[in-house]
């Protein structure tokens, strides 16, 4: 069944009546978020923007909702994104828009609060920077519907939709095979080349198996993805139309309760620290300083 607002699923494209036909069918928000960091030479920048996009147009286009605009900032540096740059990126400029763990999470939940006051009953929000990220966005996430009922939150990295079927990598085979497939003018191969190249940025993150990509393989991992969060969507859909609730207007006062209680929990932010497995971030690197993310106001005095 073609939604009635044909292809238009974009909150920014929908006129007001649009909007408010599409909620009142399927009172679903979609929200992407991604990054722009280092694939290799061979791949744009925002590859994890846009899968997390791609699916969330796919699902809002199939089973209903709204896809809210895109996030493309997100937490990098911190934690054990630290060790990680040290060896993949080095001393070179990343070309990132990375940001701390507080700035995100605290946006987070007045994006939250924004579709709750928008009438949404169901946000989805699917991830295509992963690796630990996604574990914070959970928490803050619990901790928005304990306050905030009749309203739930999903929160999934792109290889959490296909755990089992596919291992996720960074900009390896399963990474650069999802992008040939959405956008292949994003991908040059050639461009490995430059790898070599003075002052070009060396190897940029770029995975060892990333030129066994193909089209094909990003087709049926993009296919899997969709299928896992259409799934979610049409079992939040279904529970949306059998019982009838109003959710509340939430003011400033309830988000800024909650985040006091996010924020006491800093120091075990899963982006705070490094895994255990990792070895020290060495001192003269440029990543030294994010290994160890402490908030200053979440310190006992
Ligand atoms: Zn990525």
């Amino acid at each position: 069944m073609r939604p009635s607002t044909g292809f238009k699923t974009r909150w920014a494209e929908l006129l007001p009546h649009e909007f408010k036909r599409r909620l009142a069918d399927c009172p679903i928000v979609f929200l992407p978020l991604g990054i722009c960091e280092p694939h290799g030479q061979v791949s744009a920048l925002g590859l994890d923007t846009f899968k997390a996009e791609w699916l969330c147009e796919q699902a809002a286009l199939t089973v209903g909702g709204i896809v809210a605009p895109s996030m493309g900032y997100h937490i990098h540096e911190t934690g054990y994104h630290a060790r990680w740059l040290e060896d993949e990126v080095g001393e070179e400029n990343p070309h990132m828009t990375g940001i701390p763990p507080t700035a995100m999470l605290y946006l987070f939940l007045y994006q939250l609060r924004a579709f709750a006051n928008a009438g949404f009953r169901g946000i989805v929000v699917v991830s295509g920077h992963s690796g630990g990220n996604q574990v914070d966005l959970r928490t803050a996430a619990e901790l928005f519907i304990r306050e905030v009922r009749d309203v739930q939150v999903w929160v999934r990295s792109d290889p959490e939709l296909v755990e089992g079927l596919y291992e996720g990598d960074h900009a390896g085979k399963y990474e650069i095979s999802q992008l040939m497939y959405l956008r292949p003018d994003l991908i040059d191969m050639s461009a490995k080349a430059l790898e070599k190249e003075p002052n070009a940025g060396g190897r940029l993150a770029l995975g060892a198996d990333a030129e066994e990509a193909s089209p094909e393989l990003g087709k049926a991992i993009m296919e899997a993805c969709m299928e896992s969060v259409c799934k979610q969507a049409w079992a939040m859909k279904e529970e949306f139309e059998a019982t009838v609730v109003t959710p509340p207007r939430i003011g400033y006062d309830t988000i800024e309760r909650i985040w006091a209680e996010l924020l006491r929990s800093s120091r075990h932010w899963t982006t705070a620290n490094p895994w255990p497995s990792q070895a020290p971030v060495s001192d003269r690197s440029q990543w030294k300083p994010y290994e160890h993310y402490r908030v200053k106001e979440a310190e006992p005095e």
